[in-house]
Protein backbone atom coordinates (compact mmCIF):
# COMPACT_ATOMS: atom_id res chain seq x y z
CA UNK A 1 0.00 0.00 0.00
CA UNK A 2 1.08 3.29 -0.87
CA UNK A 3 2.51 5.62 2.11
CA UNK A 4 0.37 8.83 2.99
CA UNK A 5 2.08 11.84 2.72
CA UNK A 6 -0.17 14.64 4.32
CA UNK A 7 0.71 17.79 1.66
CA UNK A 8 2.04 21.14 3.48
CA UNK A 9 1.37 23.80 0.72
CA UNK A 10 4.69 25.74 0.82
CA UNK A 11 6.04 28.79 -1.17
CA UNK A 12 8.07 28.33 -4.30
CA UNK A 13 11.38 27.69 -3.77
CA UNK A 14 13.99 30.53 -2.98
CA UNK A 15 16.55 29.27 -5.09
CA UNK A 16 16.69 26.68 -7.23
CA UNK A 17 19.72 25.16 -8.87
CA UNK A 18 19.18 23.37 -12.36
CA UNK A 19 22.00 20.76 -13.36
CA UNK A 20 23.02 19.50 -16.53
CA UNK A 21 25.68 16.24 -17.03
CA UNK A 22 27.72 17.29 -20.01
CA UNK A 23 29.32 14.44 -22.40
CA UNK A 24 30.52 15.65 -25.55
CA UNK A 25 27.62 17.98 -26.45
CA UNK A 26 29.61 20.63 -28.32
CA UNK A 27 27.17 20.72 -30.85
CA UNK A 28 24.21 21.12 -28.85
CA UNK A 29 25.49 23.41 -25.66
CA UNK A 30 24.67 26.78 -27.09
CA UNK A 31 21.10 25.83 -27.85
CA UNK A 32 20.71 24.45 -24.04
CA UNK A 33 22.00 27.71 -23.11
CA UNK A 34 19.72 30.05 -24.99
CA UNK A 35 16.90 27.99 -23.96
CA UNK A 36 17.87 27.97 -20.37
CA UNK A 37 18.34 31.95 -20.62
CA UNK A 38 14.67 32.46 -21.83
CA UNK A 39 13.65 30.51 -19.06
CA UNK A 40 15.48 32.17 -15.99
CA UNK A 41 13.68 35.33 -15.97
CA UNK A 42 10.47 33.35 -16.52
CA UNK A 43 11.26 31.78 -13.35
CA UNK A 44 10.48 33.39 -9.59
CA UNK A 45 13.22 31.60 -7.89
CA UNK A 46 16.71 33.12 -7.76
CA UNK A 47 18.58 30.25 -9.71
CA UNK A 48 21.86 28.79 -10.65
CA UNK A 49 22.47 26.45 -13.17
CA UNK A 50 25.00 23.47 -12.94
CA UNK A 51 27.18 21.89 -15.89
CA UNK A 52 28.81 19.06 -15.18
CA UNK A 53 31.58 18.21 -17.61
CA UNK A 54 32.09 14.99 -17.26
CA UNK A 55 35.31 14.68 -18.97
CA UNK A 56 34.47 15.57 -22.40
CA UNK A 57 36.61 14.72 -25.22
CA UNK A 58 35.64 17.70 -27.42
CA UNK A 59 35.61 21.26 -26.54
CA UNK A 60 32.96 21.30 -24.34
CA UNK A 61 33.95 22.86 -21.60
CA UNK A 62 35.82 25.90 -23.37
CA UNK A 63 32.03 26.91 -24.06
CA UNK A 64 30.95 26.15 -20.49
CA UNK A 65 33.52 28.31 -19.20
CA UNK A 66 33.01 31.22 -21.33
CA UNK A 67 29.79 31.50 -20.25
CA UNK A 68 29.99 31.04 -16.89
CA UNK A 69 32.61 33.72 -16.88
CA UNK A 70 29.95 36.10 -18.84
CA UNK A 71 26.86 35.02 -16.50
CA UNK A 72 27.72 34.24 -12.52
CA UNK A 73 24.17 32.20 -12.62
CA UNK A 74 26.43 29.25 -14.51
CA UNK A 75 28.45 27.04 -12.62
CA UNK A 76 30.42 24.86 -13.65
CA UNK A 77 31.93 21.68 -12.24
CA UNK A 78 34.81 19.90 -14.19
CA UNK A 79 35.04 16.24 -13.47
CA UNK A 80 38.45 15.02 -14.19
CA UNK A 81 37.90 12.19 -16.84
CA UNK A 82 34.98 10.97 -17.76
CA UNK A 83 32.88 9.16 -14.99
CA UNK A 84 29.67 8.18 -17.23
CA UNK A 85 26.51 9.69 -16.42
CA UNK A 86 25.10 8.97 -12.78
CA UNK A 87 28.21 9.66 -11.41
CA UNK A 88 28.11 13.09 -13.32
CA UNK A 89 24.83 14.20 -12.14
CA UNK A 90 25.54 13.00 -8.38
CA UNK A 91 28.68 15.32 -8.67
CA UNK A 92 25.86 18.18 -9.71
CA UNK A 93 23.39 17.53 -7.02
CA UNK A 94 26.51 17.50 -4.59
CA UNK A 95 27.02 21.16 -5.26
CA UNK A 96 23.55 21.86 -5.53
CA UNK A 97 22.22 24.82 -2.79
CA UNK A 98 19.12 25.48 -3.75
CA UNK A 99 15.73 24.82 -1.97
CA UNK A 100 14.63 22.57 -5.07
CA UNK A 101 16.85 20.34 -7.41
CA UNK A 102 16.21 20.01 -10.76
CA UNK A 103 18.32 17.14 -12.40
CA UNK A 104 18.13 17.38 -16.77
CA UNK A 105 19.78 15.80 -19.90
CA UNK A 106 21.93 18.65 -21.38
CA UNK A 107 20.31 17.74 -25.00
CA UNK A 108 17.10 19.48 -25.08
CA UNK A 109 15.10 15.90 -24.62
CA UNK A 110 14.37 17.39 -21.08
CA UNK A 111 12.15 20.60 -22.30
CA UNK A 112 13.68 23.01 -19.52
CA UNK A 113 10.11 25.11 -19.88
CA UNK A 114 8.65 22.17 -17.76
CA UNK A 115 10.56 23.47 -14.78
CA UNK A 116 7.84 26.10 -13.79
CA UNK A 117 4.96 22.70 -13.66
CA UNK A 118 7.41 21.07 -11.40
CA UNK A 119 7.52 23.69 -9.28
CA UNK A 120 3.38 24.19 -9.21
CA UNK A 121 4.05 20.76 -7.40
CA UNK A 122 6.62 21.48 -5.42
CA UNK A 123 4.80 24.24 -3.99
CA UNK A 124 1.48 21.54 -3.58
CA UNK A 125 4.13 19.56 -1.03
CA UNK A 126 5.69 16.90 -3.09
CA UNK A 127 9.51 16.50 -2.56
CA UNK A 128 10.05 14.47 -5.93
CA UNK A 129 8.65 15.83 -8.81
CA UNK A 130 9.17 13.12 -12.10
CA UNK A 131 8.93 14.38 -15.87
CA UNK A 132 6.71 11.32 -17.38
CA UNK A 133 7.41 11.15 -21.00
CA UNK A 134 3.73 9.89 -22.35
CA UNK A 135 5.52 9.68 -25.91
CA UNK A 136 8.55 9.55 -27.61
CA UNK A 137 9.76 11.39 -30.79
CA UNK A 138 11.99 10.80 -33.36
CA UNK A 139 14.04 8.02 -31.60
CA UNK A 140 14.17 4.88 -33.43
CA UNK A 141 12.28 1.87 -32.93
CA UNK A 142 15.27 -0.40 -31.59
CA UNK A 143 15.58 2.61 -28.93
CA UNK A 144 12.37 2.48 -27.92
CA UNK A 145 11.37 -0.82 -27.51
CA UNK A 146 15.05 -1.30 -25.61
CA UNK A 147 13.56 1.67 -23.09
CA UNK A 148 10.27 -0.32 -22.68
CA UNK A 149 11.45 -3.40 -21.82
CA UNK A 150 13.89 -2.02 -19.51
CA UNK A 151 11.49 0.09 -17.54
CA UNK A 152 9.43 -3.17 -17.51
CA UNK A 153 12.51 -5.19 -16.66
CA UNK A 154 13.41 -2.77 -13.92
CA UNK A 155 10.21 -2.66 -12.12
CA UNK A 156 10.62 -6.49 -12.03
CA UNK A 157 13.77 -6.43 -10.36
CA UNK A 158 14.53 -3.12 -8.66
CA UNK A 159 11.43 -1.84 -7.12
CA UNK A 160 7.77 -2.67 -7.97
CA UNK A 161 6.88 0.68 -7.13
CA UNK A 162 9.75 2.21 -9.73
CA UNK A 163 7.97 4.60 -11.69
CA UNK A 164 7.96 3.72 -15.67
CA UNK A 165 8.82 6.04 -18.36
CA UNK A 166 10.70 8.89 -16.12
CA UNK A 167 14.07 9.23 -16.81
CA UNK A 168 16.49 11.03 -14.67
CA UNK A 169 14.58 14.50 -15.27
CA UNK A 170 13.35 15.65 -11.79
CA UNK A 171 12.59 17.70 -9.17
CA UNK A 172 13.52 16.95 -5.72
CA UNK A 173 13.28 19.11 -2.29
CA UNK A 174 16.50 19.58 -0.42
CA UNK A 175 15.16 17.16 2.34
CA UNK A 176 15.03 14.75 -0.28
CA UNK A 177 18.46 15.24 -1.56
CA UNK A 178 20.11 15.21 1.12
CA UNK A 179 18.32 11.51 1.65
CA UNK A 180 19.48 10.44 -1.70
CA UNK A 181 23.10 12.28 -0.10
CA UNK A 182 23.40 9.99 2.61
CA UNK A 183 23.32 6.96 -0.36
CA UNK A 184 27.47 6.74 -1.29
CA UNK A 185 27.18 3.33 -2.83
CA UNK A 186 29.22 3.41 -6.12
CA UNK A 187 27.45 1.97 -8.81
CA UNK A 188 24.59 4.10 -8.67
CA UNK A 189 21.07 3.69 -10.18
CA UNK A 190 19.70 7.40 -9.53
CA UNK A 191 16.18 6.39 -10.54
CA UNK A 192 16.32 3.53 -8.17
CA UNK A 193 17.58 5.47 -5.42
CA UNK A 194 14.96 8.52 -5.61
CA UNK A 195 12.30 5.81 -6.05
CA UNK A 196 14.00 3.86 -2.48
CA UNK A 197 14.00 6.99 -0.53
CA UNK A 198 10.55 7.40 -0.34
CA UNK A 199 8.97 10.97 0.26
CA UNK A 200 5.73 12.46 -1.68
CA UNK A 201 6.11 12.21 -5.57
CA UNK A 202 4.05 13.48 -8.24
CA UNK A 203 4.53 14.07 -11.70
CA UNK A 204 4.44 16.38 -14.86
CA UNK A 205 3.49 14.67 -18.57
CA UNK A 206 5.52 15.37 -21.57
CA UNK A 207 6.50 14.50 -25.18
CA UNK A 208 9.67 13.13 -25.29
CA UNK A 209 11.40 15.50 -28.35
CA UNK A 210 13.98 14.67 -30.61
CA UNK A 211 17.65 15.31 -29.20
CA UNK A 212 18.10 19.17 -30.64
CA UNK A 213 22.26 18.27 -32.06
CA UNK A 214 24.23 15.88 -31.73
CA UNK A 215 23.85 12.05 -31.43
CA UNK A 216 23.13 9.64 -28.15
CA UNK A 217 25.90 9.06 -25.51
CA UNK A 218 23.96 6.11 -24.75
CA UNK A 219 24.46 3.45 -26.78
CA UNK A 220 23.64 0.17 -26.71
CA UNK A 221 26.42 -0.96 -24.44
CA UNK A 222 25.70 1.52 -21.68
CA UNK A 223 22.04 0.87 -21.32
CA UNK A 224 22.99 -2.26 -21.07
CA UNK A 225 25.39 -1.85 -18.40
CA UNK A 226 22.84 0.55 -16.85
CA UNK A 227 20.71 -2.03 -16.60
CA UNK A 228 22.87 -4.84 -15.43
CA UNK A 229 24.05 -2.38 -12.55
CA UNK A 230 20.60 -1.58 -11.53
CA UNK A 231 19.87 -5.61 -11.29
CA UNK A 232 22.82 -6.38 -9.29
CA UNK A 233 22.98 -3.67 -6.92
CA UNK A 234 19.40 -3.22 -6.30
CA UNK A 235 18.15 -6.86 -6.47
CA UNK A 236 19.28 -10.12 -4.96
CA UNK A 237 17.16 -11.98 -8.12
CA UNK A 238 19.88 -12.87 -10.14
CA UNK A 239 22.41 -14.43 -6.78
CA UNK A 240 18.96 -16.38 -6.46
CA UNK A 241 18.64 -17.30 -9.91
CA UNK A 242 22.29 -18.99 -9.82
CA UNK A 243 20.90 -20.85 -6.27
CA UNK A 244 17.62 -22.01 -7.94
CA UNK A 245 19.71 -23.03 -11.38
CA UNK A 246 22.13 -24.67 -9.05
CA UNK A 247 19.53 -26.95 -7.38
CA UNK A 248 17.53 -27.57 -10.46
CA UNK A 249 20.64 -29.32 -11.73
CA UNK A 250 21.11 -31.03 -8.31
CA UNK A 251 17.47 -32.34 -8.69
CA UNK A 252 18.05 -33.46 -12.25
CA UNK A 253 21.31 -35.24 -11.65
CA UNK A 254 19.82 -36.99 -8.05
CA UNK A 255 16.88 -38.45 -10.57
CA UNK A 256 18.99 -39.50 -13.48
CA UNK A 257 21.47 -41.50 -10.59
CA UNK A 258 18.79 -42.70 -9.33
CA UNK A 259 17.65 -44.45 -12.61
CA UNK A 260 21.09 -45.03 -13.42
CA UNK A 261 20.93 -46.94 -9.67
CA UNK A 262 17.22 -48.67 -11.03
CA UNK A 263 18.72 -50.11 -14.00
CA UNK A 264 21.48 -51.86 -12.59
CA UNK A 265 19.41 -52.94 -10.00
CA UNK A 266 16.93 -54.32 -11.85
CA UNK A 267 19.40 -56.17 -14.36
CA UNK A 268 18.46 -53.76 -16.99
CA UNK A 269 21.58 -53.92 -19.62
CA UNK A 270 23.56 -50.41 -18.97
CA UNK A 271 25.09 -48.83 -22.20
CA UNK A 272 28.21 -47.44 -21.01
CA UNK A 273 27.24 -44.25 -20.37
CA UNK A 274 29.53 -42.05 -21.98
CA UNK A 275 27.27 -39.57 -23.77
CA UNK A 276 24.81 -38.93 -21.11
CA UNK A 277 28.17 -38.68 -18.74
CA UNK A 278 29.49 -35.73 -20.57
CA UNK A 279 25.91 -34.30 -21.43
CA UNK A 280 25.65 -34.32 -17.76
CA UNK A 281 29.11 -32.66 -17.27
CA UNK A 282 28.75 -30.07 -19.54
CA UNK A 283 25.74 -29.25 -17.80
CA UNK A 284 26.30 -29.27 -14.59
CA UNK A 285 30.07 -27.46 -15.26
CA UNK A 286 28.38 -24.97 -17.32
CA UNK A 287 25.59 -23.89 -14.57
CA UNK A 288 28.38 -23.69 -11.56
CA UNK A 289 30.64 -22.24 -13.95
CA UNK A 290 27.35 -19.41 -14.66
CA UNK A 291 26.99 -19.13 -10.59
CA UNK A 292 30.03 -18.48 -10.11
CA UNK A 293 29.86 -15.69 -12.64
CA UNK A 294 27.07 -14.33 -10.62
CA UNK A 295 28.81 -14.55 -7.10
CA UNK A 296 31.68 -13.01 -8.91
CA UNK A 297 29.68 -10.27 -10.02
CA UNK A 298 28.52 -9.83 -6.33
CA UNK A 299 32.00 -10.06 -5.04
CA UNK A 300 33.33 -7.59 -7.58
CA UNK A 301 30.80 -5.07 -6.50
CA UNK A 302 31.65 -5.33 -2.90
CA UNK A 303 35.11 -4.95 -3.33
CA UNK A 304 34.64 -2.03 -5.33
CA UNK A 305 32.69 -0.63 -2.26
CA UNK A 306 34.76 -1.91 0.47
CA UNK A 307 37.65 0.67 -1.63
CA UNK A 308 35.52 3.80 -0.59
CA UNK A 309 36.81 5.76 -3.03
CA UNK A 310 35.65 8.88 -4.03
CA UNK A 311 32.83 8.76 -6.71
CA UNK A 312 34.22 11.27 -8.82
CA UNK A 313 37.39 13.68 -9.13
CA UNK A 314 37.32 17.27 -10.18
CA UNK A 315 39.69 19.11 -11.91
CA UNK A 316 38.17 22.61 -11.61
CA UNK A 317 35.35 24.65 -10.85
CA UNK A 318 34.06 28.36 -12.04
CA UNK A 319 31.77 30.40 -9.88
CA UNK A 320 31.87 28.38 -6.97
CA UNK A 321 32.13 30.24 -3.64
CA UNK A 322 35.32 29.14 -1.57
CA UNK A 323 36.09 26.22 -0.58
CA UNK A 324 34.53 24.97 -3.97
CA UNK A 325 36.71 26.76 -6.12
CA UNK A 326 40.14 25.48 -6.92
N1 LIG B 1 26.14 12.00 -20.30
C1 LIG B 1 27.18 12.15 -19.38
N2 LIG B 1 28.15 11.18 -19.33
C2 LIG B 1 28.14 10.07 -20.13
C3 LIG B 1 27.05 9.91 -21.04
C4 LIG B 1 26.07 10.89 -21.10
O1 LIG B 1 27.23 13.13 -18.64
O2 LIG B 1 29.05 9.26 -20.02
C5 LIG B 1 25.08 13.06 -20.37
C6 LIG B 1 24.80 13.62 -21.75
O3 LIG B 1 25.65 14.68 -22.06
C7 LIG B 1 23.36 14.06 -21.61
C8 LIG B 1 22.78 13.05 -20.64
O4 LIG B 1 23.88 12.45 -19.97
O5 LIG B 1 23.24 15.34 -21.04
C9 LIG B 1 21.92 12.00 -21.31
O6 LIG B 1 22.62 11.41 -22.36
P1 LIG B 1 21.93 11.12 -23.78
O7 LIG B 1 21.02 12.24 -24.16
O8 LIG B 1 23.01 10.83 -24.77
O9 LIG B 1 21.10 9.82 -23.46
P2 LIG B 1 19.68 9.38 -24.14
O10 LIG B 1 18.76 10.56 -24.00
O11 LIG B 1 20.00 9.07 -25.55
O12 LIG B 1 19.26 8.20 -23.33
MG1 LIG C 1 19.12 12.39 -24.69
Amino acid sequence: MATYYPLIPRDAPRRLSLVLPIYNEVEVLPLVIERLKLLLPTLSSETEIIFVNDGSSDRSLDLLIAQANSDPRFKVVALARNFGHQIAATAGLDCAIGDAVVLMDADLQDPPELVSQMIEKYCEGYDIVYARRTKREGESLFKRISAWAFYRLMRLLVDRDLPVDVGDYRLMSQVSLSALRGMGERHRFLRGMASWIGFATAYVEFVRPPRAAGETKYPFRKMFSLAWDAAVSFSPFPLRLAFLLGGLFTALGLLYGAYAVFRVMSGLYVVPGWTSGVVLICLTSGTTMACLGVFGEYLARLYDEAKARPLYTVYRTVNFLPPKDL
